[in-house]
């Protein structure tokens, strides 16, 4: 007899697609480890070169071709990513390979005669990242959890994955980098607590303020700079080589500038470990660079990009409503962070010193590893985070959409609200389901419908039905109804974002920036209008409850069969208005509070709904 075969463990890696640089990691037991190619390096760098010759050079090769051969090496291409043409047209400027306008207004890189996407230069990184985890692991990689700045919508989210699906990856999970980030540095929500991450890259420099409560994480607040990075300051580097160079460097070409730019970083490099280095640059014909630069020399050049990171530090903090001295960690990221200077400022600015434990340009890698060991079921102590890119809420009286749970809230999320019926005994009411981020029930998508039948016959308002969104891990949303005082229930399950493309997603947040201030008004009016019914009925039920005598009788008659009136003809909001003070007014008067104290109740309810 042989023992049943056993399935050989899932492979999850961990990917980090940097903008500057991208790697891979995977965990194995306890320990999460950063997979290298057969050179022992980890980082592939995010540039992609279509060769005149007709080869893809992916990573260094390409890397050493940015400046030689400018106009079909892609770099930076993070950038570009699930945004439309119009957004990145600044950004787009900026680069030297030709970004143009393709089909529905989203941007394509032309190379010759072909255009890209940046979703397919993309997946060219992830494959190279993915043939070197292969071959350091010696299997087939199937799947992967990636990350992204905490500041990417949906969209730029959905294009990533579209990415991954390119390259032959399954998606499992996009995770926040600076989620990411504090998972490698052990932060793993077993414990409360508010985490500063400070992740200076290439290109880019990101500032994001997470709170862990009972094992979730949530961004508080982001900020940063995404003009700021290494590449600054090798470029304050190349300036000192170049007037090294005979005749200051001027007029130089293209391979100049290549080998000048690579110099400068390897300098930069050194000086994170030295006090000083030294350069000889030869260039054959071009001449030769010799120099000497200090570490002092160099830090009082960039002491004013370091002190800009500071200011973004300062700036999040504040607003996150927070102080500094409330922020209990501080994690370093970035292969920027290596540089002496930063962490001496911020140590400065903290009061204490970060985080250095992790090396800085593999602890997003390495944290995505962490999810992706959970996600591959071999961690249950972790709880998995994610984020939704569209609010869910339920429709109310006169077709306004009521918002639980807002968008980019973290999941697993739940959010419980009461509401009550709108008619007097009302003994089932139907709740529908809406996602989107418009005020109107009528400009948003309906996910589904279900009714709580068995209320108890009660004036209106009186019934307490309190409804339960809850989005678990895998973006599931189940929502819940009960009424509070008979304990009926019920309860529907969708999956919030089943059907909805990247497109119709952009499209829907387009949408309502667009429509905000129209939808604002009309929500208003329909508040309004619910106001004034509320007022209505509260008036008319204390009439016949209350004994007054017949002139205040008359009074608040009066005053509600006018405000009857105008809700009977269209939404006329400063009429109404004026309707409901008159009201007010005329119950106010009344020495026996029993009319204002039911039409308080009844507004009160009517807030709740
Ligand atoms: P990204 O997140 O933008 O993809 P990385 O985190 O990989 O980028 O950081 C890349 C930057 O880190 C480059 O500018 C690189 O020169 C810089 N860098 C790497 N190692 C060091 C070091 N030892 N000292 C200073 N800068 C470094
Ligand atoms: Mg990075």
């Amino acid at each position: 007899m042989s023992a049943p075969p056993t399935a050989p463990p899932r492979l999850v890696v961990g990917i980090d697609l940097g903008t500057t640089n991208s790697l891979a990691a995977i965990r194995a037991g306890k320990v999460a480890r950063v997979l290298r190619d057969r050179d022992g390096e980890a980082l592939v760098p995010s540039v992609v070169c279509f060769h005149p010759d007709g080869r893809t050079l992916v990573g260094r090769e390409a890397k050493r071709l940015r400046l030689t051969c400018p106009d079909r090496t892609v770099f930076s291409v993070k950038r570009l990513i699930g945004r439309s043409a119009a957004e990145v047209g600044a950004e787009a400027a900026r680069l030297p390979y030709p970004v143009v306008a393709g089909e529905r207004g989203l941007p394509r890189i032309r190379i010759g005669d072909a255009t890209l996407s940046p979703e397919a230069i993309s997946a060219r990184i992830l494959q190279q990242v993915k043939a070197n985890a292969e071959l350091a692991l010696g299997q087939p990689v199937a799947a992967a959890v990636i990350t992204v700045p905490a500041w990417f919508d949906d969209a730029q989210r959905q294009a990533t994955k579209d990415a991954a699906a390119l390259a032959g990856l399954d998606c499992l999970r996009i995770l926040n980098e600076p989620t990411a980030a504090a998972l490698a540095y052990g932060i793993d929500g077993s414990k409360d607590g508010t985490v500063l991450v400070y992740d200076l890259g290439g290109g880019t420099f990101d500032v994001s303020i997470l709170r862990i409560d009972d094992g979730v994480f949530r961004v508080l607040a982001t900020a940063g700079d995404t003009h700021l990075g290494g590449d600054d300051f090798d470029l304050l580097l190349a300036d000192r080589i170049l007037a090294a160079l005979p005749g200051g460097g001027k007029a130089v070409d293209p391979f100049v500038l290549q080998a000048v730019r690579s110099a400068a970083e390897g300098l930069k490099i050194r000086l994170s470990d030295a006090v000083e280095a030294e350069l000889t640059l030869d260039l054959g014909p071009r001449g030769t660079a010799s120099l000497r630069v200090t570490r002092a020399e160099f830090e009082a050049a960039i002491a004013p990009l370091v002190q800009r990171t500071l200011d973004c530090v300062q700036r999040a903090v504040r607003d996150a409503g927070l102080r500094l001295d409330q922020i209990d960690e501080t994690v370093l990221v970035g292969g920027s962070t290596r540089v002496p200077l930063v962490r001496e400022r911020l140590r400065a600015l903290l009061g204490r010193p970060p985080h250095t434990e992790v090396d800085p340009d593999l602890a997003v890698a390495l944290g995505a590893a962490i999810q992706a060991d959970v996600l591959a079921g071999n961690d249950r102590s972790l709880l998995l985070l994610d984020v939704i890119p569209l609010s869910l809420g339920i429709e109310t009286l006169g077709g306004a959409v009521q918002k639980l749970i807002l968008r980019n809230s973290t999941i697993p999320t739940s959010v419980t609200e009461e509401f009550s019926t709108g008619v007097d005994d009302q003994t089932a009411v139907e709740l529908s389901i809406y996602q989107g981020e418009r005020e109107l029930a009528r400009d948003c998508r309906l996910l589904g419908t279900f009714r709580l039948r068995g209320i108890p016959p009660l004036p209106a308002g009186l019934p307490r039905i309190a409804v339960t969104f809850l989005v678990d891990a895998d973006g599931v949303l189940r929502v819940h109804a009960r009424e509070q005082r008979t304990g009926v229930e019920a309860g529907i399950q969708v999956v919030p974002t089943y059907g909805l493309s990247r497109e119709e997603v952009r499209a829907m947040m387009l949408d309502s920036i667009e429509h905000a201030q129209a939808d604002y008004a009309a929500r208003e009016a329909i508040e309004l209008r619910n106001k004034a019914e509320a007022m209505v009925r509260g008036a008319q039920r204390a009439l016949a409850l209350a004994e007054l005598p017949p002139d205040q009788t008359y009074a608040v008659h009066k005053a509600v069969k006018a405000l009857e009136r105008l809700l009977a003809g269209p939404t006329d909001a400063a009429a109404l208005r004026a309707g409901c003070d008159a009201v007010t007014q005329a119950t106010a008067t009344i020495a026996d509070d029993v009319i204002s104290a039911a039409v308080t109740r009844a507004l009160r309810e009517e807030e709740g709904r």
